[in-house]
């Protein structure tokens, strides 16, 4: 049995297929006839452009555009004259068609490789794998297609970027598995947005698991089997369909108001990535968007989006909500999240560096791009502004300023927006916590980041497996810091909501409710089963719960307190 991190929950079976970088060998030859040469580099050629562009295709309409993107710059690439003339010298030459070919794109790879610019270094990342495309066809070997893996497939890959996620078909891939990532990477959130069981963090999963190995993924407790005997098989197939059926039967929460048993209302959003994100939000009843993490849309391209590109993606996701509340934060780089062409530069401590806020307000003319997208947009629905990782009121009050500039100029040249957007800060360093009072005369909002609030409480990098053990939202530490922002946040009568994971954590709820926590941001598809944990509590239970718990002094007393409270 092998064993990571459950990121996604449900159960997958089926067969291991790994994303491999593909291998391609052959022999070079020299003395060829170039004309032959020349005519098979051409119908690679044809076949590479072929593939592309029905892949470019389908992934604009199943995806997106900016997925889509990635390779229509392939094709483009391969369009270049200069590239083409320096192939076809080389057959002329009598090299054979592969050497031919490999030579140019090596040189370009050793070209961009040596720019010390992070945009610059992507496009060789870009040439090695159009290299590993053309040679595929020339030699006639394999390549890996994860848009195109067979139905009843488990995935198994070191690591999956957002953009290879993206280009995964739900429909037949039941499983993911990797040895790089954890709860709360791109890949975890994209899983759990396509409602694919996954399990990260698996050390050594594409040595240990081969090609067609049928296993079982348990993407609740992370657990994999790497050879089910027939009964357990049966076992987790059962329980596959159970799980389903359970989901099905949350569909009677859709339509109900969020609600304690004794009548608390809270709201209940959903978190985002995208604007198309926002209808499956709607589709699961969510209320309003309590997070859009903008920096999806600065991913997987080669430059940053432009202020009318980042107003459309904005303006839609607003008309998608019809006048529900949309909480769009800002840029959000750096930490676990580079954006290659962005000019970031390699850090120590990337958790502790140069990030969201940080990054913004030492590069204001992205920002302001950002925020004039932002403001302009207000003008289509209800629309507030949050800005991350904000360590004390000055970095509020700079923004804030500029935001004010920005309006200032609107309103001089009839541009509308919304007189009323407001500016929340997430809280999710320490620093924010211990100034929460203070922050709190100054913001419209606060909404409490628990993913990074539990790493930086205790100290533990997210991504970190040797020191998971200590990230835990159950810690003392983290409760207690919970508590204490509500606190303030209702001393100074401005609303505060979650939209880490704790917000959706059967565990926790109790105690959120007890806090008095006013909104609930979760992924689309834990909306229905928060509704239904918030049913179960009354107040004055959860003010018992709460109390029993935050009397305890470690973690492990916590942990195993709310387990026996809530399974009750
Ligand atoms: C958080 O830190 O809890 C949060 C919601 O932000 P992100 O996970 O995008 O860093
Ligand atoms: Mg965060």
């Amino acid at each position: 049995m092998l064993k990571g991190i459950g990121v996604s929950k449900g159960y997958g079976i089926g067969r291991v297929v790994i994303a491999n970088e593909t291998q391609i060998s052959y022999v070079s030859k020299k003395d060829c006839n170039p004309e032959k040469e020349h005519e098979r580099f051409i119908s690679a050629l044809d076949a590479f452009f072929k593939r592309n562009q029905e892949l470019a295709k389908k992934l604009s309409e199943t995806v997106g555009e900016k997925e889509a993107e990635i390779i229509n710059g392939h094709i483009m690439m391969m369009r270049d004259p200069y590239m083409s003339s320096e192939i076809e010298k080389n057959i002329a030459d009598g090299i054979c068609a592969e050497d031919a070919f490999a030579r140019v794109c090596d040189t370009f790879i050793a070209m961009f490789s040596s720019v010390d610019d992070e945009m610059t270094k992507q496009r060789a990342v870009d040439v090695k794998d159009i290299k590993t495309e053309i040679l595929g066809i020339l030699t006639g070997t394999e390549i890996l297609d994860l848009s195109r893996i067979e139905k009843g497939s488990v995935l198994v890959a070191k690591e999956l970027t957002p953009s290879m996620t993206a280009c995964i078909n739900k429909d037949n891939v039941v499983a993911l598995v990797t040895e790089i990532g954890s709860k709360t990477s791109h890949a975890a959130i994209l899983a759990r947005a396509m409602e694919i069981p996954a399990v990260l963090s698996v050390v050594g999963a594409t040595d240990e698991l081969k090609n067609g190995d049928v296993i079982v993924v348990n993407g609740i407790t992370g657990e994999i089997i790497t050879s089910p005997t027939n009964e357990q098989t049966a076992f987790y197939l059962q329980k596959r369909l159970e799980y389903i059926s359970e989901r099905k039967a949350l569909s009677r929460f859709i339509g109900l108001e969020s609600k304690t048993s004794d009548g608390i209302k809270v709201d209940l959003y959903g978190n985002i990535g995208t604007p198309e994100d926002a209808e499956r939000v709607l589709e699961y009843d969510g209320e309003g968007i309590g997070l859009f993490r903008t920096e999806f849309l600065f991913m997987d391209r080669t430059s940053a989006p432009g202020e009318n590109e980042q107003f459309e993606a904005y303006k839609k996701a607003l008309l998608i909500m019809k006048g529900k509340q949309v909480i769009i934060r800002t840029l959000d780089i750096g930490g676990d999240k580079d954006i290659p062409y962005m000019g970031m530069k390699k850090e120590e401590n990337p958790f502790l560096g140069f990030r969201a806020i940080r990054y913004c307000l030492k590069n204001k003319d992205i920002f302001t791009t950002q925020l004039r997208a932002l403001i302009r947009a207000s003008n289509y629905g209800n629309l507030s502004i949050m800005i991350p990782l904000i360590t004390g009121v000055d970095e509020l009050r700079e923004a804030k300023g500029m935001i004010k500039d920005i309006m200032d100029e609107f309103r001089a040249n009839d541009i509308p927006f919304d007189e009323n957007l407001k500016i929340g800060v997430m809280i999710e360093t320490p620093a924010a916590v211990i100034m929460a009072d203070v922050l709190a005369k100054e913001a419209d909002f606060f909404s409490i980041g628990t993913n990074d609030l539990t790493g930086y409480t205790l100290a533990v990098d997210r991504g970190n497996a040797d020191v998971e053990y200590l990230y835990s939202s159950y810690s003392p530490s983290v409760l207690r810091s919970i508590k204490h922002v509500i606190t303030e946040a209702k001393k100074a009568g401005i609303p505060v909501g979650m939209c880490g994971e704790g917000a959706a954590d059967p565990m926790l709820i109790p105690l959120l409710i007890s806090f008095g926590l006013d909104e609930f941001s979760v992924s689309a598809t834990s909306i229905l089963s928060t509704r239904k944990e918030l049913s179960r509590w009354s107040k004055s239970e959860a003010d018992e719960a709460a109390e029993r718990v935050m009397s305890l002094d470690t973690e492990r007393k916590i942990s195993q307190e709310l387990c026996k409270i809530t399974s009750e």
